[in-house]
């Protein structure tokens, strides 16, 4: 089945229940990867697929797996009803957050229970909702362990397992992790993975953890999205910080993300432009869990206008309608600049992704242009002697996008886990200016780039075999390019 032939959710026979609450979020259109996924999963197979954050591959597979899940669904108070079926892993606290935000939207209408845990918070506040017992569970892999070895869950009725981001989990250290959970889970089970970037690495992850897997490709491995127009700038190092101010200026009222390669790096950019009367907020690893979800919220308000942040940081943030994206300093993985730009030129919407590369970074940006395959234009910096303060509070208003991704922001407040974190509302956020993070819609699905992939191994090492438990998500955040 293709994009052409999906043109609405009913012809993907999707339940009713689900079809509601699909039509009150403003759904309309299967987005590509939903449209090739679901069939698919709701055939029970299991789905490597290359998406990324933005391109609606959450519904793609929280759908399926609630469809299927629908006719276990109990209104029973008895948690024995209600055992863990479903399990998403994350790499990040916020991409479980959204994870589970949209699952709950998505089963609002239905009597199947979701919660999400990730670390960084008290273990305790997560184990009452546990114990009343949820069908889906979305976690970080570190969180996760440690409520298994609490035993405050259970994973033996598990039927499906989604690894999600699973390069950014690769990335991040998770695999011991990985292989533990995997080992605690039921050998008949559907698996399904979704990676932006396909690796060798996350190739041998897919032989690992999937049987006989699909290959959905609705975009180019390591492609960057023709949306995107992605320039570069050559700038000295002690100059980068001038320019970036003068090119901001450029772009006034619009949001915008710009990326540091460390904590450092970002704090201290993050002071540098607010002295330079550019109102932005830093987040990183040192900032904890509630800081963020602050800084999101108001970024999301749009009280905020200008975010600098760091690779692991930035992941998972769905943030709609981010017109630019800037590289202040360049990753020395190449991964990272898909990731990076991957935020802007959403849903069809027009984007703009500019590096800032200095005299030591030409080296990486070489890498970045041989895996995407493309020569980005560079121009020297013509940078000015002087700048001025800029820009007021944003504008909402953006060009270029479809009128369903205008949809009302949902405040963290609701979204959070439960009885963990209540972020503040946005109006008692600090004024500050900030960005928008996004993924790609300009993808075409086609009965061509869909492909068998060969199961070549088999299931995962028994429990024994393993290394000890790795630290929970947080030190991995500390301990990759953050530093
Ligand atoms: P995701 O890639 O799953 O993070 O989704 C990105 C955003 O697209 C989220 O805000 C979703 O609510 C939204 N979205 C997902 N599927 C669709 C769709 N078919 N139509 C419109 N918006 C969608």
């Amino acid at each position: 089945m293709t994009e052409q032939t999906i043109v609405d959710f009913r012809a993907l026979g999707l339940a009713e229940p689900l079809l509601k609450a699909i039509e009150e979020s403003g759904y309309t259109t299967p987005t590509p990867i939903q449209a090739q996924a679901i069939p698919l999963a709701l055939q029970h197979m299991d789905l490597m697929a290359g998406a990324q954050t933005g391109t609606g591959k959450t519904a793609a597979f929280s759908l399926p797996i609630l469809h299927t899940l629908l006719p276990l669904a109990s209104t029973s108070t008895s948690p024995a009803k209600h055992p863990i079926r479903a399990l998403v892993l994350a790499p990040t606290r916020e991409l479980a957050i959204q994870v589970y935000d949209n699952i709950k939207t998505y089963a609002k209408h239905t009597a199947l229970r979701s919660t999400v845990v990730y670390g960084g918070v008290d273990i305790k506040t997560q184990t009452p909702i546990l114990k009343t017992g949820v069908e889906i569970l979305v976690a970080t892999p570190g969180r996760l362990l440690d409520h298994v070895e609490q035993k405050t869950l259970s994973l033996n009725q598990v039927q499906f397992l989604v690894l999600d981001e699973a390069d950014r989990m690769l990335d991040m250290g998770f695999m011991p992790d990985l292989k533990r959970i995997l080992a605690l889970l039921p050998k008949q089970r559907q698996n399904l993975m979704f990676s932006a970037t396909f690796s060798d690495e996350i190739k041998k992850l897919a032989d690992a953890f999937l049987n006989n897997p699909t290959l959905i490709e609705v975009a180019r491995s390591n492609a960057t999205n023709d949306n995107v127009e992605q320039k570069a700038f050559l700038v000295n190092t002690d100059q980068k910080q001038r320019f970036l101010v003068q090119l901001l200026k450029q772009y006034p009222n619009q949001q915008v993300i710009v990326f540091t390669k460390t904590k450092l790096s970002a704090s201290k950019l993050a002071r540098a432009l607010e002295r330079d009367q550019v109102p932005c907020s830093a987040i990183h690893g040192d900032k904890s869990q509630k800081e963020r979800i602050e800084a999101l919220d108001a970024f999301k308000a749009g009280t905020i206008h200008a975010l600098v942040a760091t690779d692991v940081a930035a992941r998972g943030l769905d943030i709609t309608d981010l017109p630019l994206v800037v590289n202040y300093e360049i990753s020395t993985a190449p991964e990272d600049y898909v990731h990076r730009i991957g935020r802007t030129g959403r849903a069809g919407a027009k984007g703009i992704a500019i590096s800032l590369i200095d005299e030591d970074e030409t080296k990486y940006f070489d890498e970045i242009e041989k895996l995407i395959k493309k020569q980005i234009p560079k121009e020297k910096a013509n940078v000015s002697s002087s700048t001025t303060p800029t820009r007021s509070r944003p504008s909402k208003a953006s060009s270029g996008k479809d009128a369903w991704f205008e949809q009302p922001y949902q405040p963290a407040a609701a979204t959070a886990a439960p009885k963990a974190v209540t972020a503040k509302s946005a109006a008692n956020v600090k004024r500050k200016v900030v960005a928008a993070l996004l993924g790609g819609f300009g993808f075409k699905a086609t009965p061509q780039n869909r492909t068998q992939a060969k199961r070549t191994t088999g299931r995962s090492k028994q429990k024994s075999d393993l290394p000890a438990q790795q630290p929970a998500e947080n030190a991995a955040e500390t301990a990759n390019i953050e530093s």
